[in-house]
């Protein structure tokens, strides 16, 4: 009887997860309420967003998709597309032993800088950056009014390509607008959401089903309304528009430089391209180093030097560890130097007793990459000439 009741519910649960509307998930009792203490300057909302691309003056607006949710997945442009004469895919132009055939890139054209805001919608750091990055394109300055003239003439340099948020559905059912000072159970919870029973699906087997469907209480914030986690969608038939848009905009951009920006517990961090050339290993390396160097110097969370390793090659023993993921497809669709940067939420728990990070620090970690970035690209470009 017992064990009809159980099935009962569980069928019950299923039936409402179908049917749910996906708005945004209500925090449960028992959890901690949103913040209350964000600061204005802390623009990590999809309103945010809406906001800041209705006033974008300089650059240009796009809407590259629409989630399964109904959501716009926007693209914001800044300084004009080169001409790159291309001639053939990028895959066959490495074939034919010269990138150049797919995009010419010389001193004369402009490097192409490509930010993919937060396919994990509970990471929502990087959106409260990239709004700011857009008021610094178009004024110069941030939400609290620092200047940042000087990574706008850099931003004046190069074409631009935000897309502030990479799933609007996962950001949208996820109802903290910031971390600090949370547990990191709960951005665990919310973000990679839980089974019936209640429990967490955690990282990572949160990745275990895929799409996420069925044994759903709450969905994660990780995946669009479709259950796909954007970032190991399936790159040669893209399950979610989302990702076939961002592949889209690598191969018609050819990107010089590219961050998919994601948020952990603990320190901000560039990590190792997985299934990429050894020659972009090494510039992801060196790139990652500086940036932490430019973290130790502003008295922001770093990693002691010891702590790098030197690239190395994938998985050499069994099972393999790490994937072909969008990173790496960015790569392979366009030669772009693509990499995963790991904010700090702020949040706490046993191993983080205190937040790596306050609000002023999120922002500081978000546009000093950016920053970096910029540097990195207009100092380290590799041409591509025939
Ligand atoms: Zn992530």
């Amino acid at each position: 009887m017992k064990n009809l009741i159980q099935k009962l519910f569980i069928l019950f649960c299923m039936v409402i997860t179908v049917n749910e509307t996906f708005s945004q998930e209500k925090i449960e009792p028992g959890d901690p309420p949103n913040n209350t203490d964000i600061p204005d300057f802390y623009k990590s909302k999809l309103s945010d967003i809406e906001n800041e691309v209705e006033n974008v003056k300089l650059g240009e607006v796009t809407v590259i998709a629409t989630s399964p949710g109904g959501l716009p997945v926007y693209a914001v442009y800044y300084g004009e597309k080169e001409d790159f004469h291309s001639k053939a895919n990028y895959n066959s132009a490495v074939a034919a032993r010269n990138p150049a055939f797919y995009a010419k890139k010389d001193s004369t054209t402009k490097p192409v800088v490509f930010f993919v805001g937060p396919v994990h919608g509970q990471e929502v750091e990087g959106i409260a950056g990239l709004v700011n990055l857009m008021h610094i394109a178009e004024t110069g300055k941030d939400y609290r009014g620092k200047d940042w003239s000087s990574l706008k003439n850099k931003i004046d340099k190069c074409r631009t390509i935000i897309i502030p948020s990479g799933n609007p559905d996962g950001r949208k059912r996820c109802p903290y607008d910031s971390f600090v000072g949370l547990p990191t159970k709960i951005m665990t919870k919310y973000g990679q959401g839980t089974r019936i029973d209640g429990t967490s699906w955690g990282w990572p087997q949160a990745k275990s089903v895929h799409p996420m469907k069925g044994n759903v209480r709450i969905l994660g914030a990780y995946f669009n309304n479709d259950g796909i986690n954007i970032m190991q969608d399936e790159y040669f038939a893209p399950m979610a528009k989302e990702t076939a848009a961002i592949l889209e905009i690598a191969r018609l951009e050819a990107p010089d430089i590219t961050v998919s920006l994601h948020s952990h517990e603990n320190r901000p961090l560039v990590l190792q391209p997985a299934y990429v050339a050894m020659f972009m290993k090494d510039r992801v390396h060196d790139f990652a180093l500086s940036l932490n160097k430019r973290y130790e110097k502003a008295g922001l969370a770093y990693w002691p030097s010891e702590w790098f390793w030197t690239p190395k090659a994938d998985d050499e023993e069994f099972p393999p560890k790490t994937t072909f993921n969008l990173i790496g497809a960015m790569h392979h669709i366009s030669g772009t130097m693509a990499f995963t940067f790991e904010c700090s939420h702020g949040s706490v728990s046993d191993n983080a007793p205190d937040p790596f990070v306050n609000y002023d620090d999120i922002l500081d970690i978000q546009l000093t990459l950016y920053d970096e970035m910029y540097d990195y690209v207009l100092e380290n470009r590799l041409f591509w000439k025939l």
